[in-house]
């Protein structure tokens, strides 16, 4: 796993020595992270690799993973989906399901730090065992157009929270508490995202049995249905009539998503008769993940709602060029013609996808913009200081622009 000082020829000595200076004064102070999957989807990916850097860094911090049983992750589930504004059917026997896992875990979970930093809704509840610590719910969703019933559910657990953080100014709602703006990031030198060697991308096109023969569009997602897989293979297909292209839908399922079997089956069902359709089921393996995203010649993401959406950032970071839907995070990370193209639909999708199949140099440019934007924006050592300094505030609030 890459050191600190590893990111300096990315990042410059600068901004390392910033961080540096940062986790000096929270020496003494525990952070403890918790969520509910370990592995897969963007929460645990980042924390995969924010929780050893700020250990580097000094910074004492621990990650727990709260537990529940199918049902449970069935129900927060279906929050997920009505906070993002689809519609669902919420009983009060889903509210008591949460509740009553919820219960297990406050009795459970043992709560040591000084910050504890709780991540989207599954958690929650936890702010039961709030004592004289600090509390932070951070939302990984766009909740700018929630389900009201699920959202005033939450709100009773939200507002007895020190402060909450939101991705983006457009995700975030009107709170009684103190609330900071910070965007996820990619690990420019984890193995999802470092540079590979030619062999290694074909070793693993080799290992799925896909040729080069034609171009590769892809998208990598959890199999669900606000990724919209079946949306991709229709814009393929339109893409197809016209330029022979192969498309790969690779993803795996994450242990806090059982609507993802499902999914799967629908899109093995609609992909059934075309061998130049790769559905893949990744295990966890982000040299797979990292060589596919290198293998493409196109990276889709289509989806109908996103978080961050933090496929993208990882497809630009490869300087791939990236046809994607203006939903979420998207639009922070792509602007339109000039570091990927944004689209709205199936028909858009594939027009915007033909476009790029035939003019590959301008192509070649979107990919080159957005790897700068990125690399601006969106690397984790942005994000190591924008949490340090987000720490700091909780005990300092009066003099956080001195820092
Ligand atoms: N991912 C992966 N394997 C898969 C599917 C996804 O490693 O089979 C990773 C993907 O590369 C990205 C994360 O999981 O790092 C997904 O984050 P994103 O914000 O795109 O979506 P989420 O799943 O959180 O909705």
């Amino acid at each position: 796993m890459a050191k600190i000082e590893e990111y300096i020829p990315l990042v410059g000595q600068a901004v390392i020595d910033d961080l540096r200076l940062l986790s000096e004064r929270l020496k003494g102070k525990v952070i403890q992270h918790i969520n509910s999957t370990p592995v897969g989807g963007g929460v645990a990916e980042i924390l995969n690799r924010m929780v050893p850097l700020l250990r580097e860094l000094g910074v004492d911090t621990k990650w727990d993973v709260i537990k529940g049983e199918e049902q449970f992750f069935g129900v927060t589930k279906k929050f997920h989906n009505a906070l993002h504004g689809r519609a669902e059917e919420i009983t009060q026997r889903d509210f008591d399901i949460f509740m009553q896992t919820s219960q297990e875990n406050i009795e459970n979970v043992d709560i040591y730090g000084d910050i504890v930093f709780v991540h989207d809704p599954q958690p929650i509840a936890l702010i039961k065992k709030k004592a004289t610590n600090k509390w932070l719910w951070r939302c990984h969703i766009d909740v700018s157009d929630p389900n009201l019933k699920v959202w005033g559910f939450l709100m009773d657990f939200i507002v007895q929270y020190d402060s909450a953080v939101f991705s983006a100014p457009a995700f975030s709602r009107k709170l009684p508490i103190r609330q900071f703006l910070i965007p996820p990031s990619i690990d420019p030198l984890s193995d999802k995202n470092k540079e590979l060697p030619e062999e290694t991308i074909n070793a693993v096109l080799r290992k799925y049995n896909i040729k080069k023969d034609k171009p590769i569009l892809i998208q990598i997602s959890r199999f669900d249905r606000l990724k919209d897989p079946i949306g991709v293979i229709d814009a393929y297909l339109r893409v197809k009539k016209y330029i022979d292209c192969q498309l790969i839908l690779a993803g795996g399922t994450a242990d806090d998503d059982p609507e993802g079997f499902k999914v799967l089956e629908e899109v093995k069902e609609k992909a059934k008769n075309d061998p130049d359709i790769h559905i893949l089921l990744l295990p966890q393996n982000d040299i797979e993940v990292n060589a596919l995203q290198r293998a493409s010649d196109i990276i889709v993401q289509k989806s109908l709602k996103e978080g961050f959406g933090l496929t993208v950032a990882e497809a630009l970071w490869k300087a791939k060029p990236v046809v994607a839907s203006n939903v979420g995070g998207i639009p922070l990370q792509i602007k339109h013609k000039y570091s990927g193209l944004l689209c709205h639909s199936v028909e858009g999708a594939s027009f915007a996808i033909k476009q790029l199949l035939s003019s590959p140099a301008y192509a070649m440019k979107l990919g080159e913009n957005g790897r700068e934007h990125i690399k601006n924006n969106f690397l984790i050592t942005r994000h190591l200081r924008d949490y340090m300094l987000l720490f700091l505030s909780l005990y300092h609030p009066e003099d956080i622009v001195n820092l």
